[in-house]
């Protein structure tokens, strides 16, 4: 019989399917689409720096311990499967125009004191770091900005095709294009769920359940009796291929960011949309988009889009993703609701999941996750005060 099954192809549910295969359990993972069709495969892998201090909370230790375990998974993604995900220390600058750059000050004083490197840079300092930010710089885009030397990131799809790779290795058995419809409840657990595989009928059952299902997990929890939300919430994503590479590091505008790939591909994001499931990008949007490339690169950023996509990520009312029990279920567990930082978040929530399912106690409090929280009052990473932010900024 199988161990676990899991509800999701995207890099949380294919991340707790490799962490318990690797500790010897029997694995299923069901996911209704491609792997193109996740927020997963969309998102573009920056990892902040992840510093933990003293009096952190779960949300910022989660974080801390899921980027250590990055470098790990990294290494050992490359060692098992030949694919390298790409995680670089490739650094970040965050840059603002006069009026924004008291904010950027006060936010690296912030990021020292909980431990981070952070270095102000005035308009010399940042030409002197990334020359293509000049012209910009010239026509007051850009007056100053802060360097997070420690910032990384990775290329999701890559990263995703090693886990899917591992997972196999680790005799996972990983089945695409399969969309669970329905839960099968017996007195306090679920015995199994029922899922449509390639136009056939097929139920599935298994000691323990992992509903992973990204912003689709609220709507298919309610099967489960569970009550969360994870409101999908748009990302649009620019690619360019420019004549040759311009950046060395990853450059953050507001909630816009530039991210080179060493070949002189560069990615330009992102939106935040509240518009449903509707993962397609808008005219409106990539054209806004191009705007920023050009605003912060100037003339060498006028080409022509080599392509353009969107995504959904989950997002929560008070910014945290749940992971833990569902409440009432004996063997079901749930672990969705990352917003913006689950390609990041994603190695310790499969540590703390798999260690939840086999009564192991985590490294990190899972109490802060639990679905049935109480409620808290809308913080800074909330969607909704992040949606404020971007209707804010594009005004
Ligand atoms: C544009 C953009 C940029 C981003 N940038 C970053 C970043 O820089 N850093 C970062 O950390 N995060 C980033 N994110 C957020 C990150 O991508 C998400 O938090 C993360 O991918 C969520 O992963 P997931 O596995 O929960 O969901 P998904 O990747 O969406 O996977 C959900 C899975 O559930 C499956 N599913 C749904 N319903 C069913 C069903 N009924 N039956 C079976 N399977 C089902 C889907 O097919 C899919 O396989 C970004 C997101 C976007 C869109």
């Amino acid at each position: 019989m199988t161990d676990c099954c899991i509800i999701g192809g995207g890099i949380i549910g294919l991340s707790i399917a490799r962490e318990l295969a690797g500790r010897g359990a029997r694995v299923r993972v069901l996911a209704r689409g491609g792997r193109r069709d996740t927020a997963s495969w969309a998102g573009v892998g920056i990892f902040p720096p992840a510093p933990e201090w003293a009096g952190c909370g779960s949300y910022a230790a989660l974080t801390a311990w899921s980027d250590r375990l990055h470098r790990q998974w990294a290494v050992e993604l490359l060692a098992e499967t030949g694919i390298d995900n790409g995680l670089r220390p490739c650094g970040g600058l965050y840059v603002a125009t006069a009026a924004g750059v008291d904010r950027l000050h006060a936010a690296a004083r912030d990021w020292r004191a909980r431990g981070a490197e952070c270095h102000e840079l005035d308009a010399d300092g940042l030409a002197a770091c990334e020359p293509a930010l000049a012209d910009a710089i010239g026509r007051g885009v850009v007056a100053g900005g802060i360097l997070l030397p420690a910032e990384q990131s990775f290329r999701s799809p890559r990263h995703l095709e090693a886990l899917e790779a591992s997972c196999r290795l680790r005799a996972a058995v990983v089945t695409h294009e399969a969309a669970v419809r329905d839960v099968l409840r017996s007195r306090g657990g679920v015995e199994g769920v029922v899922a449509e595989v390639a136009g056939t009928v097929e139920t599935v059952r298994a000691r323990h359940f992992v509903l992973a299902a990204g912003a689709w997990t609220g709507t298919l929890g309610e099967k489960f009796g569970l009550r969360i939300e994870t409101r999908p919430i748009r990302g649009q994503i620019l690619l360019l291929q420019l004549p040759r590479p311009v950046l060395t590091r990853i450059v953050n505008l507001g909630l816009h960011y530039l991210v080179p790939r060493e070949d002189g591909h560069l990615l330009v994001g992102s939106t935040l949309e509240d518009a449903g499931f509707v993962p397609e990008t808008t005219d409106a949007a990539i054209a806004r988009l191009r705007m920023v490339a050009h605003d912060l690169l100037g003339d060498v950023a006028r080409v022509q889009p080599t392509r353009t996509w969107a995504g959904l990520r989950p997002g929560t009312v008070d910014g945290l993703p749940t992971i833990g029990a569902v409440p009432g279920l004996d063997n079901a567990f749930v672990a969705a609701g990352h917003f913006r930082a689950g390609l990041h978040q994603s190695t310790g929530t499969a540590v703390l999941i798999a260690d939840l399912i086999q009564g192991q106690r985590p490294p990190v409090d899972p109490a802060a996750f639990a679905a049935d929280r109480p409620p808290a009052p809308p913080s800074d990473d909330s969607v909704a005060a992040y949606l404020a932010r971007a209707a804010a900024e594009s005004a």
